[in-house]
């Protein structure tokens, strides 16, 4: 075990008292470039358990701190965050080829839930209950539900971290985090800056490995975890949470969305077509909130169409690295087979390419508009999670609402319209856990997150993400 972490070449795993070497590492390629960046260390079941014990240990240290002092931990770490964003940025835009402006936003995103938990950990208050006895105190209290195990995707390989992390920790709860395959570096950066602001290696601990399935086991089936959160595929939401029956952890679950942008007549049509490309096109469209249907009242259809495809056609493809790249590389080939893939069914089944269409060089794929979409198409049926926008006509605010609720999914809606009646009566009607009215990108650290349906369960941000992390003690005495 050393002190220091070296990301360029081959890198460690934060595991019980530091930085430990498994036995194998693997191999990362930028999606950017196909160049190998890092030997990532590839935990296994043996590293799992190690970590498993060394969180349950910290946690009798850590449950035991004040909040005031994980507080003051927390503020430093959130410092440390912003010192190095862009070197932060730098490897996010590396490993997963997100553009790196965009990926200095993420940072400081990110960073936002560090500094917000850290201010919240001193408010977790409890109650006291009225007795209808005179003779009687009730009390309620609050306390952290214990060690957590973690999962995240690679499409925010900062800010899906720090929003688990964050409200964790401030609760008083230690946390074991596996990263995405394709996206460690970031956490293990995080993790270093953890332990230069003080903090103890066993309380947040990082396994990166290349194959999930039997270190998570590890994790799933002991009892002492008492709680999962993850981030990811509503199908491996799936698995974990039917992992999670055996032992009765507490669950959190993020999982995929569809989310329709709906534009009504009376909409600023020029305000709408920039803000459906923010929320379309971020993240090469590889966002759990990112717009996956755009429906477009007919009155407004050819106008809106045609204003959409040109500002999407002006987008800048290219090197993540570059900072006046717009639209990166899709994550990894699989991601780019499925974008392929929506594009030549809705092509085949008559939607014609108004802009984009066609696959670049590498991972790459044209921003792309999509017109004469219909219901049936896979576009309009499953995440895309890549550069295209399907545009679908409607007529009346009945009809837009059945198509926009008729997913399994139900993460994140958007409604554009001036009329605020029609705004409250149609958010009101949207099955989903998030809508933005006139807001392309409503995610912020104080304010909750999270779907319904097949979306998942649970919130993160705000008071609402530090109850995940809490149980609540009730006290009754006699005096
Ligand atoms: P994914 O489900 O394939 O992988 C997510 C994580 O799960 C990775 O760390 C992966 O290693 C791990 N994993 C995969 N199989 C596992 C198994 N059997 N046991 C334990 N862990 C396993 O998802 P992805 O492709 O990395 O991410 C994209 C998905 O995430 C999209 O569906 C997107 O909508 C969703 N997402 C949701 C939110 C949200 O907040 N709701 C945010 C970001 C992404």
């Amino acid at each position: 075990m050393t002190a220091t972490l070296e990301f360029q070449g081959q890198t460690k795993a934060l595991i019980a008292t530091g930085w430990v070497s498994p036995a194998s590492s693997y191999p990362l390629t930028s999606p950017s470039t196909g160049q190998v960046i890092a030997q990532v260390a590839d935990c296994g079941v043996t590293e799992a358990n190690l970590a498993l014990e060394a969180t349950v240990t910290a946690f009798e240290t850590w449950r035991n701190t004040t909040a005031y002092e994980r507080s003051a931990l927390m503020k430093k770490w959130f410092a440390l965050m912003v010192r190095d964003e862009q070197e932060i940025a730098r490897m996010i835009a590396l490993e997963m080829g997100k553009p790196v402006s965009e990926a200095l936003g993420e940072v400081r995103y990110a960073a936002s839930f560090i500094e917000w938990y850290a201010e919240e950990a001193k408010r977790v208050y409890g109650e006291i209950i009225p007795s209808q006895f005179g003779h009687k105190r009730l009390f309620a209290s609050k306390h952290p539900v214990g060690p957590v195990y973690a999962v995240t995707p690679w499409n925010f390989p900062a800010a899906m971290l720090t929003r688990k992390v964050g409200p964790a920790l401030a609760a008083g709860c230690t946390f074991v985090l596996k990263p995405a395959e394709q996206s460690p570096l970031t956490a293990l950066k995080l993790a270093e800056l953890w332990l230069e602001a003080g903090g103890a290696a066993g309380v947040f601990q990082v396994l990166p490995c290349a194959d999930p399935i039997a270190l998570s086991k590890v994790f799933m089936e002991d009892s002492r975890i008492r709680k999962i959160t993850f981030t990811g595929s509503t199908e491996v939401g799936r698995i974990l949470t039917k992992q999670s029956a055996d032992t009765l952890k507490r669950v959190s679950m993020e999982l995929g969305g569809h989310a329709p942008f709906i534009v009504f007549d009376d909409a600023d049509i020029e305000q709408a077509v920039k803000d459906v490309v923010a929320c379309k096109f971020r993240n090469a469209g590889q966002t759990c909130v990112c717009t996956n249907r755009v429906y477009v009242q007919r009155g407004i259809l050819e106008v809106f169409t045609a204003k959409f495809a040109s500002a999407v056609s002006g987008l800048k493809v290219g090197d993540s690295l570059d900072p006046s790249t717009q639209i990166g590389p899709l994550v990894d080939a699989q991601g780019l087979a499925k974008v392929k893939t929506h594009v030549a069914d809705a092509l085949l089944h008559g939607a014609t390419a108004v802009t984009g269409g066609s696959a670049l060089e590498g991972l790459y794929f044209q921003p792309t508009v999509l017109a004469g979409v219909t219901e049936d198409m896979l576009v309009m049926r499953e995440e895309t999670f890549g550069p295209v926008a399907p545009v679908i006509a409607f007529d009346t605010e009945a009809e837009v609402l059945h198509a926009a609720n008729n997913t399994p999914f139900g993460l994140a809606a958007y409604v554009w319209t001036k009329d605020l009646s029609r705004a409250v009566r149609v958010s009101e009607k949207l099955e989903y856990g998030i809508v933005g009215l006139n807001d392309p990108i409503p995610s912020t650290a104080q304010a909750p997150f999270g779907g319904i349906k097949q979306s998942g369960f649970g919130r993160e941000g705000g008071h609402f993400g530090l109850e995940e992390y809490l149980y609540v003690k009730y006290v009754s005495m006699v005096i």
